[in-house]
């Protein structure tokens, strides 16, 4: 009946294309996703850590006690729907880089040890490190297989004919008050998830995107135990197999994704005097991130055009971010509810 009438469209399918069309078409919504397929996107180079700590008095992140679980659900729904791993727990060895440091993860345990702990951990791991001021564990932490993710939610995009693999042109978008018209396609919404290059988008650009360059060596390491991560000046994180992948730096308003040799050389210095196991590097990758100054996602519908969305700014913090705020973007779609004052893009009043 409706052909090819949408009740949204989506532009990107990074994480925040993926989890917020799948939450659409949970709700019995027809999207369509429009979805260029870079190599270069933030989603295909991140690492997929969810760690509920930061900072070097490792304080809780924004909101970790709601996002986490609700991702971890999350990926576990669309693990049995798409037939494939998405999520598992992959806890983080913190490796103190001095003693101030050691101190301070022992002072925090006694504040509020949610999180925390000095477990005995296997020989195997602690002859790979030289650790002269020990290490504690972050537990639980999880790892998203964003490749898995990404490739099975495309497969099954491509299945429901819900996916237009190529570059959306802004010249072919017609915006009515009520109807969206891009090509031969029309929609009653269209949602912008467009990571770092939504801010070349014409309704947001006047958001502080800030970007965030990251880059990451792909690393084989043999004997190096794969069920957790590695925590120290930089991360190392499983990959597949014998592949690790470590990073990253953060570099702000560099909107260069090309790989640096500065990142090269710095992060086998630092390798170096740290892991104890022989390692090749397989790969170096980069992308920019959707990041800015505040560090909380834009979300919502445009104050003027009321039909056009956002739903991007994930920052350093896609994977645990996304999934919660996807659920609280399609209830605002659907029923009108509030999107957290702090995410909202309501919180910008220049705009309309
Ligand atoms: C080195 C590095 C390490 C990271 N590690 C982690 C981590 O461990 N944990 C974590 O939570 N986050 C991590 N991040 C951050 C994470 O990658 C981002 O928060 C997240 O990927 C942003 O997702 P997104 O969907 O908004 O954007 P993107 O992943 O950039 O996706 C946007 C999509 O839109 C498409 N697109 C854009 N414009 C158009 C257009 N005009 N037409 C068609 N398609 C278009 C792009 O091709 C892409 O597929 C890391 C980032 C980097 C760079």
């Amino acid at each position: 009946m409706r052909g090819s009438h949408y009740d949204i469209m989506i532009v990107g399918q990074g994480i925040c294309g993926t989890v917020l069309s799948s939450a659409l078409i949970l709700q019995g919504q027809k999207v369509l996703v429009i979805d260029d397929g870079s190599n270069k996107a933030a989603s295909k180079i991140a690492s997929g850590v969810i760690n509920p700590v930061t900072g070097r008095r490792i304080v809780k992140t924004w909101q970790i006690d709601d996002v986490m679980p609700a991702a971890v659900r999350i990926y576990q729904a669309l693990e049995k729907k798409l037939g494939t791993s998405i999520v598992k727990q992959c806890n983080i060895v913190n490796f103190h880089a001095s003693e101030q440091m050691q101190k301070a993860f022992a002072d925090r345990i006694s504040e509020d040890p949610t999180y925390l702990s000095i477990p005995a951990l296997s020989n195997t791991i602690t002859a790979a490190f030289e650790a002269p001021f020990g290490q504690g564990v972050i537990d639980p932490c999880w790892l998203v297989n964003l490749e898995n993710l990404l490739h099975h939610w495309r497969k099954f995009l491509i299945k429901q004919n819900a996916i237009v693999e190529d570059e959306f042109n802004f010249k072919k978008l017609d915006v009515k008050a009520n109807l969206i018209s891009y090509d031969k396609y029309t929609a009653n919404k269209i949602i912008f998830c467009e990571g770092a290059k939504g801010e070349n988008n014409p309704y947001f650009k006047q958001l502080p995107f800030a970007p965030n360059k990251g880059e990451a060596l792909l690393i084989n390491i043999k004997d190096l135990d794969n069920s957790y991560i590695y925590k120290k000046t930089v991360s190392i994180v499983p990959w597949k197999d014998s592949i690790f992948w470590v990073g990253s730096n953060y570099e702000w308003n560099n909107n260069n994704d090309d790989p640096s040799l500065a990142f090269k050389e710095k992060t086998i210095a630092a390798l170096n005097e740290w892991l104890q196991l022989p390692y090749q590097i397989v790969d170096h990758i980069a992308a920019v991130r959707p990041a800015n100054i505040q560090r909380r996602p834009f979300i919502g519908m445009h104050p003027t055009f009321k039909n056009i969305g956002i739903f991007n700014g994930m920052g350093t913090k896609g994977c645990s971010l996304a999934p919660y705020f996807a659920e609280q973007m399609t209830a605002n779609i659907l029923y009108q509810t509030p999107i957290d004052n702090e995410a909202t893009i309501d919180r910008f009043h220049n705009l309309a």
